[in-house]
């Protein structure tokens, strides 16, 4: 692996370490120095800090467990002045406190590049010494910048009316041999200046208000009208995301099938993707309403697994056929073990219950090649491919098939 260098020294790697024991800082750098490092240390954090924005280090080594200073405090420090190079956490205390003070470093958008417990080894020091620096994560489709008017209940009746709503769609590719499983619809708003609103501010304000019913009419009435261009070949799948406020409206389950048998669609090529479902305070209510959707031939998934309300009742006792693992855990796995080792539990568990498992997130190469080592089923993420919009999306499933075909 290669080393980023940051800074105006040239091709110089250098490591900083604040330790306040002097005798680990003196060998975490020595074993530094063997491997072409310039080094220096110290043991006092606003020291630490003052070398920091003088000599531009490519690596720091933090000791958590500081004399009469927080280690926790100097990361949280490092955030505030940007630093953008590689750091790496050290102490002696146990593995899960080591795991969130590294949590707390990297959400404050440090990027920590190991994590070392005491005693430190030569090869542990080495591997994370080259271990690099991840490039910036993919970028959000969404502007961080468009400045869109709020979304008000009224908004987003007229946009209702004037039938603004379209889908995007994410592919969705099979683990074991990259071949296209299928395609999510996701939801999009375009504006007139180009931009989009992201589902996340909309969504919510549909819920409150009950517009979601015909806000997820009319995306799945264009979602569903795609589906032929894009899933011709049988065996591809289309997931379409449900609200659990769409399970009040006793007229949807029938609505769908229609609307399934006009597009030509059969029910067993489309996947209803539910979140939150557990806060749905009436079980026996909820089990017949799924089972509804199960008995006229759709899937159904547990969206965003392992966060908020999902839980392993409702695996083992709803009609579900899938799992989605959420995305918090795969965008992790190259750099935390904790989230491989729930994510491997949850391939597992989905595996023995017979169940379907996809991982959305995948934002890189790595966590590819995990996912299909531990055998998980199905793979969506950016570094598979962007939501787009149709026409990108049909392109992109027949440049495809020419490359695997
Ligand atoms: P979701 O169902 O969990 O969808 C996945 C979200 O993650 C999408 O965001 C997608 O664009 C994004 N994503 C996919 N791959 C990656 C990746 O590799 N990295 C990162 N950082 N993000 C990735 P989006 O489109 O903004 O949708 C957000 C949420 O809005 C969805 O989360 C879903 O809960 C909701 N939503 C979207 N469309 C609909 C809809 O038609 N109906 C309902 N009820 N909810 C919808
Ligand atoms: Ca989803
Ligand atoms: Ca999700």
């Amino acid at each position: 692996m290669e080393i980023n260098f940051d800074g105006n020294h040239e091709n110089k790697r250098r490591l900083l370490v604040l330790d306040d024991d002097n005798d680990v800082a003196a060998t975490i750098c020595m074993m530094a120095e063997t491997a072409g490092y310039e080094i220096d240390h110290t043991d006092d954090a606003e020291v630490f800090l003052a070398k920091v924005i003088a000599w531009s280090p490519t690596h720091v080594a933090v000791d958590l467990q500081l004399a009469d200073q927080d280690g926790v405090e100097v990361l949280h420090k490092l955030a505030g002045i940007n630093f953008e190079a590689a750091v790496i956490v050290i102490s002696g205390l146990g593995r899960r406190i080591l795991n969130s003070s590294a949590r707390v470093a990297t959400e404050n958008g440090l990027q920590v590049t190991g994590i070392l417990p005491k005693p430190i080894s030569r090869t542990d020091l080495l591997t994370v010494l080259a271990t690099d620096v991840r490039p910036p994560s993919p970028r959000s489709e969404f502007s961080s910048k468009a400045s869109h008017l709020p979304v008000t209940p009224e908004r987003l009746t007229d946009a209702l009316h004037c039938g603004e709503f379209v889908a995007y769609f994410q592919p969705k590719v099979t683990c074991a041999n990259g071949e296209l499983a299928g395609f999510e619809s996701l939801a999009r708003w375009p504006q007139k200046d180009g931009s989009m609103i992201a589902p996340d501010l909309f969504i919510g304000v549909a819920e409150q208000t009950g517009l979601i019913h015909d806000l997820t009419r009319q995306i799945y009435d264009y979602a569903l009208s795609n589906l032929p261009d894009l899933a011709r070949v049988s065996g591809l799948k289309f997931a379409l995301n449900l609200s659990p406020v769409n399970l009040n409206d006793e007229t949807f389950p029938h609505w769908l099938v229609n609307k399934c048998d006009a597009y030509g669609v059969m029910p067993s090529q489309v996947v209803l993707e539910l979140t939150e479902t557990a806060s749905i305070n009436n079980p026996l209510s909820l089990l017949e309403k799924l089972t509804q959707f199960r008995i006229r031939g759709f899937h159904l998934s547990i969206d965003d697994f392992g966060v908020g309300y999902s839980s392993l009742v409702q695996l083992a006792r709803l009609p579900f056929s899938e799992l989605k693992i959420d995305q918090m855990f795969v965008k992790t796995l190259s750099e935390s073990e904790e989230s491989r080792k729930i994510v491997s539990a949850i391939v597992g568990l989905s595996n023995s219950l017979d169940l379907k498992v996809v991982a959305e997130g995948v934002e890189d190469e790595w966590a590819l090649d995990f996912l299909r080592d531990i055998g998980c089923d199905e793979a969506q993420g950016y570094f598979i491919a962007k939501p787009m919009d149709k026409l990108a999306a049909i392109a992109w499933k027949d440049a495809l098939w020419v490359n695997t075909t």
